[in-house]
């Protein structure tokens, strides 16, 4: 009788320690339910990052849309319905970018979980750009606001509060590092500001593939000429192709730009046919080397592009190459490939 009780004891005090134990785990694993850190999902791989810069080590961050792969036209799996049940805050970037997603969330979400629209949030509609990809006809405005260092900064201060709010104890530690991202993210506006001015007057002309600059154009006073992706992300028509090539000769566009996520026949044929050089390596969601690694952040792929475009348009880009990518906290989030 005794040593049954003693046996049960025993057995009830292993089970204790094996919850205490897996609490501080770091097994990365959305499915570990002794983590009792909030968890919070998030969409493309620039948001995720900027999370989790801001979340440090007091939360989980699991991004949803796989990088290199076109999250205009992402439709989420039903796996991602576990995540969105299981989160404790949806961070999106919304402006009708991922509608699938938040289809999704708002179906299987636990009740007191919110889903903001971060984009929609920091951009007043007035400011709202329609564009070539974007046209307003179809009601959806151009969402790359990530690419601009200054609205990145209203992100990461969107989700310093959001993260506050959900989780009040760790504010010194959300603020401290929002407080980094914002010296981080302002020292490239402003070497992307000092190298453009190494560009040969009138270069500052965008034509790319995909038209994630809209917002950083305005605010740096580089003029978008086009983008070749239609609103339908398929390929564009041969006679949108022809106007654009007309305007390449017309406005001497020296440079095109292209992207791993989307590569483009139209654009090497645009290219040979006005004589700009094609440059394909732009990466739109696509963080530069691998999860984990400093330069697999926010400030590691907009220090490529802009070094990219910088050198791509004639230029020397002397303070974006000088830029330090170090981590702002323990880089863990989750990164689907
Ligand atoms: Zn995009």
């Amino acid at each position: 009788m005794k040593k049954t009780r003693y046996g049960i004891i025993a057995a009830a005090l292993m089970l204790t320690l094996a919850a205490c134990s897996s609490g501080s785990g770091s097994d990365s694993d959305s499915a570990d339910g002794g983590d009792t850190r909030p968890l919070i999902a998030t969409t493309v791989s620039p948001i995720t990052s900027i999370a989790a810069s801001i979340a440090g080590d007091c939360a989980r961050i699991e991004g949803i849309v796989p990088e290199g792969t076109n999250s205009h036209t992402f439709e989420p799996s039903p796996q991602v319905a576990e995540l969105l049940s299981n989160a404790d805050l949806v961070l999106v970037n919304g402006l009708k970018l991922e509608d699938p997603t938040i289809d999704m969330a708002q179906t299987n979400k636990k009740d007191s979980t919110q889903i903001v629209e971060i984009g929609t949030l920091v951009l007043p509609e007035a400011d709202y750009i329609y564009d070539f990809s974007f046209p307003k006809e179809e009601g959806k405005p151009n969402p790359h606001l990530w690419t601009d260092p200054g609205y990145a900064i209203k992100y990461a201060g969107v989700i310093r509060d959001q993260l506050t709010a959900l989780d009040p104890d760790c504010a010194s530690d959300y603020a401290a590092n929002f407080a980094t991202f914002e010296q981080q993210a302002t020292e490239l506006g402003e070497a992307v500001a000092a190298d453009q001015q190494s560009v040969p007057a009138g270069n500052l002309k965008l034509l790319t593939y995909h038209d994630a600059y809209a917002y950083f154009a305005k605010d740096f006073g580089w003029t978008v000429i086009g983008a070749l992706q239609p609103n339908d992300f398929a390929d564009p028509s041969p006679s949108e192709v022809a106007r654009l090539i007309d305007q390449v000769k017309a406005e001497n566009v020296t440079t095109i730009f292209g992207s791993e996520v989307f590569p483009s026949a139209v654009l090497e044929e645009v290219g040979r046919a006005t004589g700009a050089r094609y440059e394909d390596s732009l990466r739109d969601d696509d963080l530069p080397g691998a999860p984990g690694d400093a330069e697999h952040s926010w400030l590691g792929l907009m220090k490529y592009n802009y070094s990219t475009m910088v050198s791509g348009l004639g230029g020397t880009p002397t303070q974006l190459d000088a830029i330090t990518v170090a981590p702002i906290s323990s880089n863990s989030a989750v990164y689907p490939q």
